[in-house]
């Protein structure tokens, strides 16, 4: 190939993602990735893959829920131009809470009341919440609804995006590790490695999330659920095949040995207490991953004009939720048409800065100017 474009470093999530989106605007696009096309060491391997942007308004800054509404638009498109299906499910969220934390509850609501989300919210009362989930009875008094949350096979989707990679042709280097010091010569380099940008994306922290994977098939489930609680806010996720996901505790440290014994029986004792039919349930996978975060938990994009590096990183536990938002933005910067949308993806320099793919050699000008 002659010089790419762009050298993307981690194809995990964000990096597999940014590579096929610019492949497709017509960039020449490299992929360098220090595990298996599978994406086994990436954090999306082992994430819920839920696109939750109201509920994640409860807890986190105001730009997630915008940018994870932008990318709640964008997903289906990008899904039906995939070349296989990927699972995706988009019931919404149940939010329950039993009667002694209703305390919890009423926090939800006022922070979603400040987000100005309540609107996206019904509240049910018992007789609904069971006929909205029959699998739930009549065993809580009350829940919040959120319409229209959706979730997607993260495995299904690494692989569709794998295959999507190879009928691009794009040049795709598996287990290759990259180290700045020994990049590749392209017109800019993405770096997109996660937490292997640790070191050189500052301020970078991890949080460790143990998660279980679980086979119910006599469990119907059609909604994410996720249990407002002071101590142990477990969530279920509902995938095909009557399997489930259970996740996930947020632990401030990067240590990614086996999940631990009191992880596990939290999220199994709550998930337990939410839906008793999964005492029959088979424990398919137990695992751990850190999430790459910065110290307000928001993405961010740094730029390094002298090495023309893009480091895009801190994603945190909303890569599902952020990244068609993130990538578009990345694209419209990288073609001089950056939004401005979102504060946090705001880079150092003007978008001028880079020239439109088929200027190359312009954009080469500009970076080293
Ligand atoms: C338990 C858990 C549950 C989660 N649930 C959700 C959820 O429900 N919804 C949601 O939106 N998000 C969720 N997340 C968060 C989400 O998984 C991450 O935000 C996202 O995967 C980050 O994407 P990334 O591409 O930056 O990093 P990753 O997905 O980790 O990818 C980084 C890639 O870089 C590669 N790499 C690293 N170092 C190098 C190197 N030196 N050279 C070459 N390649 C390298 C790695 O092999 C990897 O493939 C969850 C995470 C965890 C751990």
């Amino acid at each position: 190939m002659n010089r790419p474009d762009v050298a993307i470093v981690g194809g995990g999530l964000l990096g597999r993602c940014l590579a096929w989106r610019a492949s497709l605007s017509g960039a020449r696009v490299v992929l360098y990735d220090s595990a298996s096309s599978r994406g086994i060491n990436s954090s999306a391997w082992v994430a819920a893959g839920m696109i939750a942007p109201t509920t994640e308004a409860i807890d986190a800054d105001a730009q997630i829920a915008s940018m994870g509404n932008n990318s709640l638009r964008l997903w289906p498109q990008w899904l039906s131009e995939l070349p296989i299906p990927v699972f995706y499910r988009d019931a919404g969220t149940l939010l329950l809470w039993n009667r002694e934390d209703a305390g919890e509850a009423a926090r939800a609501q006022s922070m979603l009341a400040a987000r100005q989300a309540q609107s996206c919210v019904q509240s049910l009362e018992s007789s609904q919440i069971a006929r909205v989930e029959p699998e739930l009875g009549t065993r809580f008094s009350q829940a919040l609804y959120v319409p229209g949350e959706a979730q997607i096979d993260n495995r299904d989707l690494l692989k569709a995006v794998g295959l999507a990679l190879d009928e691009a042709a794009i040049e795709c280097h598996w287990e290759t590790t990259l180290e700045e010091g020994n990049l590749p010569d392209s017109g800019i380099i993405v770096d997109c490695r996660g937490m292997g940008a640790k070191g050189d994306f500052r301020n970078l922290r991890g949080v460790r999330g143990e998660i279980v994977r679980l086979h119910a098939p006599e469990v119907e489930l059609n909604h994410m659920l996720r249990l407002l609680h002071p101590r142990y806010p477990v969530y279920i996720v509902p995938r095909a095949d009557g399997k489930l996901v259970v996740g996930a505790t947020a632990i401030e440290s990067e240590d990614r040995s086996p999940a631990s014994v009191r992880g596990v029986l939290e999220l199994l004792t709550s998930a337990y207490s939410i839906l008793p039919a999964l005492a029959e349930a088979r424990i398919l996978e137990f695992n751990t991953q850190v999430r790459p975060a910065l110290p307000n938990n928001l993405p961010a994009i740094q730029f390094d004009r002298e090495q023309k590096i893009l480091r895009i990183n801190g994603l945190y536990r909303h890569g599902f939720l952020l990244t068609p938002t993130i990538v578009e933005e990345v694209l419209g910067l990288l073609s001089g048409r950056a939004s401005g949308r979102w504060p946090c993806l705001d880079v150092n320099c003007s978008a001028a800065v880079f020239g439109p793919w088929n200027h190359s050699r312009e954009m080469q000008t500009c970076l080293s100017s």
